[in-house]
């Protein structure tokens, strides 16, 4: 026993993917090699990739013609391969461990000093009981813990169930969550600049969703940050 927790101490960290060596809390190397990550350039509003390496960022077609809730929203990977397999293990087989090093993927590659709050976006209740934790509050935590925030994860809540946004269409997804989300106390939200985190974002609906709601009850700017965007190249 004093030999297994001496062992502890002393051996390097593995990497939760692949259990080869790694650097403190985050994937190996080539674990993080493999992860598509999200380069310029992107929509200067919903983040989205363009094609394209050599232009500048600028607004995509839908940003143009819509206005939308929330400021920026950036993605750290795309969601295939690597990042989506730690997604489904993190989210599906309750691999919390995960945690930390997805949330060290993000805190690595956003700048997210310029905030006044951190909020996860919300899961309804009877999702949380299924799952027993929201991914999302996990990694909003690794945020708000490497930058020093605050977190607010109960003012925020999903008042009614909804279906998977990935098993809808469009405009699905929009009927899917509206009305989905109330605030409590409106107070904790006025005036701050808040920046929601979501493990996925799919076709936007949910934050956008959330913003709108964020935006009601007095916040001054709502920005959003996940750890994976899904992207029909
Ligand atoms: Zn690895
Ligand atoms: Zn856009």
């Amino acid at each position: 026993m004093m030999l297994k927790s001496f062992l502890n101490l002393v051996l390097p960290p593995i990497c939760p993917l692949c259990a080869q060596y790694a650097e403190d809390e985050r994937f190996c190397q080539r674990c993080f090699d493999s992860i598509k990550i999200i380069k310029n350039p992107i929509c200067l509003c919903c983040g989205a990739p363009f094609i394209s390496e050599e232009n500048e960022d600028h607004l995509c077609g839908i940003c143009i013609k819509k206005r939308r809730p929330f400021s920026h929203a950036r993605s750290i990977g795309i969601y295939e391969g690597v990042l989506l397999d730690a997604i489904h293990r993190f989210k599906y087989n309750g691999k919390t461990s995960l945690a930390k090093p997805l949330g060290r993927i993000m805190t690595d590659e956003f700048l997210a000093n310029n905030y006044d709050l951190i909020v996860p976006v919300p899961l309804h209740k009877t999702r949380l009981t299924e799952r027993g934790f929201n991914q999302s509050l996990f990694l909003a935590r690794e945020i708000a813990t490497i930058y020093n925030l605050p977190i607010d994860y109960l003012n925020l809540k999903r008042i009614r169930p909804t279906d998977p946004q990935i098993n809808l269409r469009g405009a699905d997804r929009i009927a899917n969550v509206r009305g989905a989300f109330a605030v409590e106390k409106a107070a904790v939200f006025k005036d701050k600049k808040i920046l929601l985190i979501d493990d996925v974002y799919t076709t936007g609906a949910t934050v956008t969703e959330c913003s709108k709601i964020l935006k009601k009850a007095g916040a001054k700017d709502v920005s959003i940050l996940t750890l994976a965007r899904v992207v029909n190249l």
